[in-house]
């Protein structure tokens, strides 16, 4: 049995007070089904108060981003290392919002992977194809480059602590849904590759995420198919119901 996971992305969204908030609303939950992990991803400047109101709970606390050097003089960076001393135990890396506005390529992710590992923290890697890429049928190519990239070098032993999220980046935070078949076909495919990559029982293990406009209203039906393993959730990962909703539709 695959690990059933939703992770909630707040990107730049909450002060330190409303943040905390939102935790405490979602703490309030009791009856999230036992075998759903649910993590959640604030700003780094709220991960040591998070993580504190977490403790003794069964919800998990994930970065954003971390830097893809170890640590020292790079000013406005925030480590690995610096992460898990906070109590961070999952990092979302490669998000499309990282690639577009911050130029960071496979290159520059496959860095942070092997970084973010090495400090004991577990990976959410993302890929997706843009809008473009999928009206000209080239998306199972660009994701297979994307995993081919990002994984350089990474070892059987290294990935069985990564779980990957296809995020076509045409269905974030637009509204618009990969439908539940799209999402099956290219999850598949994102299991075939690291079936040829890391064997099958890597295949079999890894969580593959769906992320774009999921909600409450589409969450069971993309959570229904064989493939996908969950979800990370941006804009209704803010709503604590919305959030919680979705963690109930598998
Ligand atoms: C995301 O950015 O990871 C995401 C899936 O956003 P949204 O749910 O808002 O589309």
């Amino acid at each position: 049995m695959r690990k059933k996971i939703v992770a909630g992305n707040w990107k730049m969204n909450t002060t330190l007070p409303t943040g905390l908030l939102l935790v405490s609303e979602i703490l309030k939950n009791t009856d999230i089904p036992k075998d759903v992990i649910l993590i959640i991803a604030p700003p780094f400047t709220h991960l040591s108060e998070v993580s504190k109101q977490l403790k003794n709970t069964s919800i998990k606390l994930a970065a954003q981003n971390c830097s893809q050097f170890d640590q020292g003089a790079y000013t406005g960076e925030v480590a690995a290392s610096i992460l898990k001393s906070v109590g961070t135990e999952y990092v979302i890396l490669g998000h499309s919002e990282r690639r577009a506005y911050f130029a960071e390529t496979d290159l520059v992710i496959n860095s942070k992977i092997k970084i973010a590992l090495a400090n004991g923290l577990k990976p959410i890697v993302c890929c997706g194809e843009v809008l473009e890429e999928r009206e000209k049928n080239i998306h199972f190519d660009v994701v297979a480059k994307q995993l081919k990239g990002m994984f350089e070098g990474i070892t059987p032993d290294q990935f069985k602590d990564i779980i990957i999220a296809y995020e076509p980046v045409w269905a974030i935070g637009t509204g618009k849904t990969a439908s539940p078949a799209q999402a099956q076909e290219i999850h598949a495919f994102i299991r075939i590759n690291i079936e040829k990559a890391y064997g099958t029982e890597l295949a079999h293990s890894t969580p593959i995420l769906y992320g774009g406009s999921c909600k409450p209203s589409n969450a069971k039906e993309l959570f229904a198919n064989a493939d996908v393993d969950g979800g990370l959730i941006g804009g209704a990962s803010l709503v604590a119901k919305d959030f919680i909703d979705i963690a109930k539709s598998f």
